[in-house]
């Protein structure tokens, strides 16, 4: 399918600071490798609770107007449910998937009772109650089996994934992560319909054929749980690149629930203005003027200055 990168924005509000980064940096990376690579967007909404009507096409139109243009027609994950169900039938299948019925209530009491207080950006580390069976619960979730990537019988049935992952950044250089012990069994879908962000975009960017992901370094952290979720579905494992955040005047990273965050996009020179911000965050020069047409010039010009920066980097 040839080289192909993406932008991936989930419609939980307008491209923000820190979204424009990673966006324009997918975009620089795939015009960077030649006029046959592909740019593609897609719409993650997989996860319907958290998302906004109308806010998938205004980052579209956002996009666009800072002259970031899909090579494709954008996909929308809520279109998609057939290809996760078929990967989760998958897991299941090999025993890589077991339902859970833990709310988060039980689950901190778990691990209290342990003794341990483990945690991840807020997530706890699941202390695996439900590895076993539901306990007379009704299914909350269905999880990933970490446990078994280990355990002597399974490695065999699962071609030796093993849930200590090492991967490559191409800015951040080598990681490791032990996904069973650092993140626990991660959840692939909820009882309650919505699929998880982990499942979805694993089977979107092999079906997609997504050989580059650039997202932000707030995502870094999920690498090594797609790695695996890559393996165990028998997918190849794209090369990543995660974009600095964008810091406030204060050194705080930007987030969208903070107003300093939001860009304007509503005329040519805003869009203009707010693209130069990002391109700085990614180390390029500077636009010299404002003019509505030196957007076109601009991302142009970042092209080659992007090619120096970032693709000489291991992948
Ligand atoms: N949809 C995710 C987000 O907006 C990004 C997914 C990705 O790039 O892997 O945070």
């Amino acid at each position: 399918m040839g080289e192909t990168g993406r932008f991936a924005p989930s419609p939980t509000g307008p491209l923000h600071a820190g979204s424009l980064v990673a966006a324009l940096a997918s975009w620089l990376d795939v015009r960077a490798r030649g006029p046959r690579a592909r740019w593609l967007v897609r719409i993650e909404d997989a996860d319907t609770e958290r998302c906004l009507p109308g806010m998938g096409e205004h980052i579209l139109r956002q996009l666009a107007a800072c002259g970031l243009l899909p090579d494709e027609a954008p996909v929308w994950q809520t279109q998609r449910t057939a290809r996760y169900e078929a990967a989760l039938a998958a897991l299941q299948a090999r025993g890589l998937a077991y339902p859970c019925g833990c709310s988060r209530k039980d689950i901190a009491e778990a691990l209290a009772r342990l003794g341990q207080t483990p945690e991840r950006h807020g997530e706890r580390v699941y202390p695996g109650t439900c590895r076993d069976g539901l306990h007379g619960k009704p299914a909350r979730a269905w999880r990933f089996a970490t446990f078994k990537l280990d355990a002597a019988d399974a490695v065999h049935a699962v071609d030796a994934v093993h849930a200590d992952v090492h991967w490559t950044d191409r800015r951040l250089g080598p990681q490791r992560q032990d996904v069973q012990h650092e993140v626990g069994d991660f959840v692939l879908r909820r009882a309650d319909g919505p699929w998880a962000y982990q499942l979805a975009v694993v089977v979107d960017d092999a079906e997609q054929g997504v050989s580059d992901v650039v997202r932000g370094e707030d995502l870094a952290d999920n690498t090594a749980r797609q790695v695996l979720l890559q393996r165990a579905l028998g997918f190849p494992t794209p090369s990543y690149l995660h974009t600095p955040l964008v810091r406030g005047a204060d050194g705080d990273k930007l987030s969208k629930q903070n107003d300093a965050a939001a860009i304007d996009t509503g005329t040519p020179e805003e869009a203009l203005k707010a693209l130069d911000r990002a391109a700085q965050v990614l180390g390029l020069s500077p636009t010299s003027s404002t003019t509505a047409s030196d957007r076109a010039a601009a991302l142009a010009a970042w092209v080659p200055e992007w090619r120096a920066l970032y693709n000489s980097r291991p992948s």
